[in-house]
């Protein structure tokens, strides 16, 4: 091998350390060595700050000194960033052609533009990178790759331990994970983006039980009498409603009635005795509300019946609002009202009240990216990260925090730079934007024609959707009205929702999914029998069809507010024919119904599927003869396929979408279609990411539905896929069973 006596100095690492007089003073002697071996002009190291989540240059020759500690590169930036990223390494003749080549000022680096980098690894966890650069004309050798892959391999265990002590210098402290509250001072967490954005503020900890809690186990010191009481009672009163209001403005479909369980409680007579009567004897406010409240609590959670056991929430919020308003100071107590909300669950009417609180962000210790209060989150334009850490639970009311919902990215107290290095994509987050330009229509470069359109779960995505451009809404997830309200709405009340979806739509293709409760939308209000795993329950077309009083009444209003678009229905979660003729069968003779009303109706709407469950796959020829159209529900075909609870953060690693089967499924419901002239979409998650989308057009669907916020870079994208390219890409991807080539493809390349 050409560089034996580099790789045996470096095996023999006892001489560096025994002559070095600080780490930074080893790591100097490294560099020196392995450049003048190599041959090479500048040599690097870059060992990952996992607390800033920045890979930092911690030993240079070539450059100037001062460099050193001052050059920080996020992961996927510069070369040294794609390498980690990536864990492969990258060997070029001229750097600056490398798409993700970025320039540091000040180093001259100009000069040097051959560049050999290699990842460092210990175990499975990139560590840094080693980084190597030559004048141009003097490009690196296989044999040099081969080499700095063993440097590399060599280095791992000691920059192990040199970064373990750099993040005890850089003063990192992580908290211990007692759930003992403490100071934290500059602590970085990881997890899951699952609606984007950024945003930084304190913590208002999490509302509800917990918070409730807390108030319940103070003593109050302070002497607050009726008078106090009082205030408190009207002030909170007039809160209820201004909020009630907000919402209702904003979210009209989902919102009704919110807060007004609140205001109900509030004006209730033995309520209100229950907190004065004991105040007038003398007893302090501020107990006499906990006691009522407590009272409140074990009657509501004694009952058998869900929809009374979900007013336990609805005391322990009033109460808490209450206690701010009575004895704010004291208690300690913040409002939520431009914080970021640490919450260890939330139900879908949390989310709304949250909304009009006006919360700037969201960490959740629970649920997955595909769960439905990710979803809303979204609607919602809340940016929130799930995080599956017990450092989150020492989090304290009042915390700085920072979250970056584009990576998943949660830092408590962080540090100024890391405030300033977030401050001006904030701001701009803040500034009102232009409109990305769209084109009106979408095509790949070779000109096929794609059609885009929106997922819609709220009324407020028409707000974003009036400014973008696509065809139609694909998908319209009709159950959140029935989830956050308070009971079922009636035909009326989802005729009005409909018909404003209808008339805001930005074209005449309505697509609306049937009621889709259960697994992880369950009204409060229902009474279910559904015990244990509520995905595999009585979820969806089985609960419209065990209850076609409310199916019919949906349909009905769903035909109505339809009468003149180009209406589509399909009904989710289908795993038979036969329960796909019997729910079209409903829909028929609601049409028939409705002739005979003279009402205005559409009695031609499209009638489709969606393909979410595995079972259909086997038999999808036949239903592509009965159906008008499919559209893929990748988030519920990935978790049923690979047996993975989409809301479970603890199983995320097992939730693969590009795992071998399901891009199989997926191609054979496409060929399916094709071949009986049927429309295919694919409306789950996959289809905002943009790594498969030449995976999804190579299979032959020209339909995607996504959130509106995807649709306007996602159009880009497809503008620079060439189809006969796709489709070879895919042929490729179907070929293996293997889940890392496959990811490698897909995502490295
Ligand atoms: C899906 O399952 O992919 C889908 C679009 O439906 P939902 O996410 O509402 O279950
Ligand atoms: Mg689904």
């Amino acid at each position: 091998m050409d560089h034996l006596n580099l790789l045996l100095n470096i095996g023999q690492l006892d001489w560096v350390f025994k002559g070095s007089s600080s780490i930074e003073n080893l790591l100097g002697k490294l560099v020196v060595m392995v450049a003048k071996h190599m041959q090479a002009d500048v040599c690097s190291i870059y060992i990952s700050d996992d607390a800033k989540g920045k890979l930092v240059l911690r030993a240079n020759t070539g450059f100037k000194p001062q460099l050193i500690g001052k050059i920080r590169l996020k992961p996927g930036e510069g070369i040294a960033g794609t390498v980690f990223e990536k864990n492969e390494p990258v060997c070029i003749a001229d750097g600056f052609t490398h798409p993700n080549f970025r320039y540091c000022k000040g180093t001259g680096e100009e000069r040097y533009k051959s560049f050999l980098s290699v990842p460092i690894v210990s175990g499975a966890a990139p560590l840094g990178v080693i980084m190597l650069q030559r004048q141009e004309n003097n490009r690196f050798k296989n044999s040099d790759i081969k080499a700095l892959q063993v440097v590399a391999s060599q280095l791992a265990v000691v920059l192990e331990n040199v970064k373990i002590i750099l993040s005890l210098q850089g003063a990192t402290p992580r908290a211990n994970a007692r759930g003992k509250k403490e100071q934290h001072h500059s602590v970085f967490l990881k997890g899951k983006a699952a609606s984007r954005g950024y945003a930084y503020a304190k913590a208002a900890l999490a509302i509800g039980t917990e918070r409730f809690h807390e108030i319940a186990a103070r003593t109050f010191g302070k002497k607050y009498g009726l008078a106090d009481l009082q205030k408190a009672l009207t002030k909170t009163e007039k809160e209820l409603e201004t909020l009630q209001k907000l919402v209702e403005d904003k979210l009209s479909d989902a919102a009704s009635m919110i807060f007004t369980s609140h205001l109900l409680i509030l004006k209730d007579k033995s309520f209100l005795a229950a907190m004065t009567t004991p105040v007038q004897k003398g007893r302090n406010a501020p107990d006499a509300v906990i006691a009522t409240g407590q009272k409140y609590i074990t009657l509501f959670a004694a009952s058998p019946v869900p929809y009374m056991q979900e007013k336990v929430h609805d005391i322990e919020d009033l109460v808490t609002r209450l206690i701010r308003n009575l004895a704010g100071k004291e208690a300690k107590l913040p409002p939520v009202r431009h914080r970021i909300v640490i919450a260890t669950d939330l139900y879908p009417s949390d989310l709304l009240k949250l909304s009009s609180e006006k919360v700037k962000g969201i960490v959740l210790l629970s649920g997955g990216v595909t769960s439905h209060v990710s979803i809303l989150a979204r609607s919602l334009q809340i940016p929130m990260v799930i995080v599956n850490d017990p450092v989150a639970n020492t989090i304290s009311d009042g915390d700085h925090i920072l979250i970056d919902a584009e990576i998943g990215n949660v830092y408590i107290n962080p540090d100024k730079d890391i405030v300033q290095e977030f401050k001006d994509r904030i701001d701009e987050q803040a500034t009102v934007k232009a409109p990305p330009v769209m084109m009106p229509f979408s095509e790949t470069k070779d000109g096929v024609r794609i059609k885009l359109m929106a997922n819609v779960n709220l009324l407020k995505d028409l707000e974003l959707l009036s400014q973008l451009s696509c065809d139609g809404i694909g998908l319209y997830r009709s159950e959140f009205p029935f989830i956050i309200r308070k009971n079922f709405p009636t035909e009326e009340e989802q005729y009005f929702i409909y018909r404003k979806l209808v008339l805001g739509a930005p074209s005449k293709d309505v697509t609306f999914r049937t009621l889709d409760i259960g697994g992880d939308k369950v009204p409060a209000y229902w009474e279910s029998s559904n015990t244990g795993n509520s995905f595999l329950g009585l979820r969806s077309i089985r609960f419209s069809l065990a209850h076609q009083d409310i199916f019919t009444q949906q349909i009905r209003a769903i035909l109505r507010a339809g009468a003149d678009c180009h209406l589509k229905i399909m009904f989710p979660m289908i795993f038979s024919l036969e329960e796909f003729i019997q729910a079209k069968g409903i829909v028929m003779n609601c049409i028939d119904e409705l002739k005979k009303s003279g009402e205005a109706f559409n009695d031609q709407p499209k009638i489709g599927m969606m393909v979410e469950v595995p079972a259909v796959i086997e038999i999808i020829e036949e239903f592509a003869r009965i159906v008008d159209f499919f559209s893929i529900g990748t988030n519920d075909l990935v978790q049923y396929m690979l047996a993975v609870d989409r809301t479970n953060e603890e199983v995320s690693e097992y939730y693969i979408p590009h795992h071998p089967a399901v891009l199989r499924a997926i191609k054979r419901v496409a060929v399916a279609a094709v071949a009986c002239g049927k429309e295919v979409s694919v409306c789950g998650d996959m289809a905002n990411n943009a790594k498969y989308l030449q995976f999804i057009i190579g299979c032959g669907i020209r339909t995607l539905s996504m959130n509106p916020i995807y649709l306007a870079e996602n159009q880009k994208i497809i503008g620079g896929i060439d189809v006969a390219k796709a489709e070879t890409l895919t042929q490729r991807l179907l070929a293996t069973g293997n889940i890392d080539t496959i990811r490698k493809e897909l995502f490295l390349s």
